[in-house]
């Protein structure tokens, strides 16, 4: 068995897959499929039927196909297709030669629909939409047949072949299956199986102008590539009856069987491509790959590595109950994967001017840090320039601090990490009274931060040399949503997004060593979080860094007082 990031957590389906192969159900094969509808961009829902479906196949040493489910030609088109396979890739997956589509099947669904009329299975129907959903009944009532439900063979063979001609106008017939008009689950109440669309196939043209449903082309599609274990998510649960239904009457190459999983819900985020692509077109995101997106290009964007999803989908588990997920669980998954990877470096995003008056004008010095302090050999360092000007965070001053503010205050003291420790002794203010400078005295004494004397410094603060800076533009994201569960109770999930989602910083002051920072790399500013040189906006005289996440850990902490695990 191969292990993907260590060993897998058990599951209800891997223990179905292990009874089918003790039992020899499947002839000794596992084979799965993933199978996007490209009406859209991946998210990280699908991340975990991704990591589910091809972390199987891989276990079990079968196969994990990618199947396009582009059945639906309006909503659907080519950038998607493209974006899902990229992002498919970077998740660390690969289905070789193993890419399908399910409009590669259209003739052969178009033949078992003539086989199931034949078997008097089938039938064109000529009720509108409406009238359809009235015949149906309710979950208390049964369903009435339509009038053209006894139609015969001749007639149901004659009136198919003209829709698929283009004789009749779209909606005015549909191909209904012949099943049970007063079945109590209301998918076996005669479902679609074809309706009259005339809409471009991005794959097929004009060559079709009647598309099958999605529960007519799954099973089937599933059949003809040999799937043994076909995972969904549990809002199919009550479609089995019908998957197995259609499978059962026609001369099916394979018999493939459905398994429904719980999806995937997050806190503070939708998952909803419908919701993600109105985000989209109604521009209250920048596009699908927005870093504030939970899109699997928008955490791309924005820093999140494939081990720290794959991660993430290995913790969550998978089971048969609905839950929701905290997103907190997912910014952890992140933190832990960076703290080993990113290096530690300064950057100050709201820059406060201090000006070390007993520093000689021309003197300059450097101090060597390393990039990783817990393990210096780990990813080298690099020399910080100092000099007579830095500047420090504004939050990290205060003219009139409470007791407990151990940073710098006139008077007080501060260790600069790795250089030296200050006294504040000045402040200069403008006319509206805003602190725009501080002075301070260095300590020659305390080079590289110590204290030879043995006073306690409470507080080390980072810092940037002003004369030797680059300035960087600097993204900081918050939460896209201010609820908990966006556009429950009723309220429009758009009510819901947080104004201040986007914090775009101008004035940053990053120490020299980021100017060589390339896109996509990843780095700990200390004390401020993970930052992402962002590969679409950042040119190469001028890196973009998009904060991947801050270093405060609300799920570690909860790990630790034992309220999650
Ligand atoms: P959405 O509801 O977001 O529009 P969808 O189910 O219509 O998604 P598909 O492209 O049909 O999107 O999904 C491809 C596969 O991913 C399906 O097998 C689907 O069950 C699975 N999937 C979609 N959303 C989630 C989720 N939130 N959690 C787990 N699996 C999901
Ligand atoms: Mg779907």
């Amino acid at each position: 068995m191969k292990e993907i990031d260590g060993a897998p957590e058990s599951n209800f389906i891997r223990d179905i897959i292990k009874d089918d192969l003790a039992n020899d159900r499947t002839g000794g094969k596992v084979a799965t499929r993933f199978p996007p509808e490209p009406n859209g961009y991946l998210h990280i829902g699908h991340a975990k039927s991704i990591c589910l479906n091809f972390g199987l196949a891989s276990e079990f040493e079968g196969t994990c196909n990618l199947r396009f489910d582009d059945t639906n030609p309006s909503k659907e088109n080519q950038e998607y297709i493209d974006s899902i396979i990229e992002d498919v890739h970077w998740l660390g997956f690969d289905w070789g030669d193993r890419q399908f589509f399910a409009s590669d099947y259209f003739d052969q669904l178009y033949e078992w629909a003539l086989e199931l009329i034949r078997k008097g299975l089938a039938y064109v129907d000529d009720l509108s939409a409406e009238e359809i959903r009235k015949y149906r009944g309710t979950l208390k009532e049964p369903g009435k047949p339509s009038p053209y439900r006894d139609r015969t063979v001749e007639e149901n063979l004659d009136l198919f072949q003209k829709m698929r001609d283009g004789e009749f106008p779209d909606g005015a017939k549909v191909l209904r299956a012949k099943i049970d008009m007063a079945s109590p689950n209301m998918n076996m109440r005669d479902p679609a199986m074809y309706r009259i669309v005339r809409a471009s196939h991005h794959r097929t043209g004009d060559k079709w102008c009647i598309y099958p449903m999605y529960d007519w082309a799954h099973g089937q599609s599933d059949s003809m590539e040999h799937i043994t274990h076909s995972l969904c998510t549990l809002e199919f649960e009550n479609h089995r009856p019908l998957y197995d239904w259609f499978l059962d009457h026609i001369d099916a190459p394979s018999r493939p069987h459905q398994y429904e999983f719980a999806r995937l819900n997050l806190t503070f985020t939708v998952l909803s491509k419908r919701k993600l692509l109105q985000l989209v077109e109604d521009k209250h995101v920048e596009a699908w790959d927005d870093p504030r997106m939970p899109t699997i290009s928008g955490l791309r964007r924005r820093g999140y590595t494939p081990e720290s999803i794959r991660k993430f989908c290995d913790r969550i588990g998978v089971s048969k109950r609905e839950s929701t997920v905290d997103v907190a669980l997912l910014e952890h998954a992140i933190r832990d994967d960076l703290n080993t990877k990113a290096p530690r470096v300064m950057g100050v995003l709201n820059p406060l001017k201090i000006v070390l008056t007993n520093y000689p004008e021309d003197q300059e010095e450097k101090f060597n840090a390393p990039h990783y302090p817990d393990d210096p050999p780990a990813m080298g360092s690099r020399d910080i320039p100092f000099c007579r000007e830095i500047y420090i965070e504004q939050d990290d001053f205060m003219e009139d601090p409470p007791k407990k503010f151990f940073r710098l205050a006139p008077g007080r003291e501060v260790r600069l990490r790795w250089a030296y420790v200050i006294k504040c002794q000045d402040v200069v203010k403008d006319d509206a009274g805003n602190v725009v400078e501080v002075h301070c005295t260095y300590d020659p004494e305390t080079k590289g931060g110590n204290t030879p004397d043995g006073r306690r410094i409470k507080g080390t603060i980072h810092w940037v040399s002003a004369c030797h800076a680059f300035d960087a533009q600097v993204r900081l994201y918050d939460r896209l949503f201010l609820k908990k569960a966006p556009g429950a109770k009723g309220r429009d999930f758009i009510g819901d997004l947080n104004p201040d989602s986007l914090k775009v910083m101008d004035d940053c002051k990053l120490e020299p060593c980021l100017s060589k920072a390339e896109p996509g790399q990843h780095y700990q500013f200390e004390r401020l979080g993970y930052f992402f040189v962002d590969p679409k906006i950042s040119s190469d005289t001028k890196p973009v860094f998009n904060r991947t996440v801050p270093l405060r850990d609300s799920w570690a902490k909860l790990v630790r007082s034992g309220k999650a695990d």
